[in-house]
């Protein structure tokens, strides 16, 4: 396996991010399909998760020093990663990374937090605005990085305050307010800049615990009625086309449970693409064509991917 470059000191970049956190948090030659809610994806060379901004910052750093740009990555809950996997560096944002509390009347969280443990706690709060995040499977950051929503509600309702790391500089860079982040739908400002969100500060409105809970225990049921949860996905593989519904377009098309080896257009929500077993990227990618041609030729919308592609193809 390559680790990539060597540092003047000779010492090989696995050793160098070893020595920021420790032999625990990095794995060689790391399979993502264990890393992404698809179970899809080839090894990763090397597989870095770090436990403080500093630590981040000092990866960040080393990358840097021996030109690899590293991929980030939160829950793996958008992703298709490549059969070959990733060349290089793969920093993922998790649980190591997942300090939370009130500051003030904001609720503030670190980017690798579970968005579902964020809104059990603003739950717990008395605060009221994050249950359409209950069911979403990723990071805070990630979530935040797309700009994710559902039943109406999107990250940008919440979020006031942004800290991310520039990774060029790694400079510590904040954003004020909700429009400085320019939210649109599935996006936001980090998708340009490339800048590594660490942190985000909520504002929530005062709420009934008990109204919240079962307006969550309400869109959950929704979720496990409408989505294939019983099997891996990623979500909604495509954005909503204005004025339409992605799911009635593919099913229209009669392509419900239309299946390209292992991967398959879920029967239960036309929108997702479900792996039954040993589905390969590839498979994935085929059938994300055949289902853009199809609804293109048929209704002339063209489909564009939500989820998002990583690795060497
Ligand atoms: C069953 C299921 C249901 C879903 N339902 C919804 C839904 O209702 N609404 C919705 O919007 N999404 C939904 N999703 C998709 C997914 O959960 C969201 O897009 C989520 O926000 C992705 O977060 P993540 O941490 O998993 O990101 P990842 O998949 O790990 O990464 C996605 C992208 O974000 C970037 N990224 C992640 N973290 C950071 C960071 N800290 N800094 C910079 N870049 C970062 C990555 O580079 C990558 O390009 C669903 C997925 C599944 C499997």
């Amino acid at each position: 396996m390559s680790t990539g470059m060597c540092s003047d000191s000779g010492e090989d970049l696995s050793e160098r991010l070893i020595r920021i956190v420790g032999a625990e948090s990095v794995r060689m030659n790391e399979p993502m399909s264990g890393h992404t809610s698809f179970r899809i994806g080839g090894p990763a060379d090397l597989l870095v998760q770090p436990g403080s901004t500093d630590q981040l910052r000092a990866v960040l750093a080393v990358c840097r020093e021996s030109g690899t740009d590293p991929f980030i990555m939160g829950n793996g809950s958008n992703l298709l990663v490549s059969d070959k996997g990733i060349r290089g560096v793969v920093i993922k944002l998790c649980e190591n990374l997942g300090r939370m509390g009130m500051e003030g009347d904001l609720l503030v969280a670190e980017a690798g937090i579970r968005l579902s443990r964020v809104a059990k706690f603003a739950m717990d709060q008395g605060l009221t605005g994050l249950e359409f995040a209950a069911g979403i499977p990723g990071s805070l950051g990630g979530a935040v990085w797309m700009n994710a929503g559902a039943y109406g509600g999107e990250m940008k309702d919440t979020v006031v305050r942004t800290a991310s790391l520039d990774r060029e500089s790694g400079e510590m860079k904040v954003l004020e307010g909700t429009a400085a982040h320019a939210f649109n739908y599935r996006e936001s400002i980090f998708m340009h800049t490339r800048d590594v969100l660490v942190r985000a500060w909520l504002r929530l409105k005062q709420g009934d615990p008990a109204v919240i809970r079962a307006e969550m225990e309400r869109l959950l049921a929704r979720r496990r009625e409408s989505q294939p949860l019983d099997h891996p996905s990623a979500g909604s593989v495509f954005k909503r086309p204005a004025g339409h519904y992605t799911g009635r377009l593919v099913e229209e098309c009669g392509l419900k449970g239309y299946a390209v080896g292992d991967a398959q257009v879920s029967g239960k929500h036309c929108g997702f693409i479900v792996n039954r077993g040993h589905a390969t990227a590839l498979e994935v990618k085929q059938l994300i064509r055949h289902v853009q041609q199809e609804v293109f030729r048929r209704f002339g919308v063209q489909l564009e991917t939500e989820i998002r592609f990583a690795g060497e193809e």
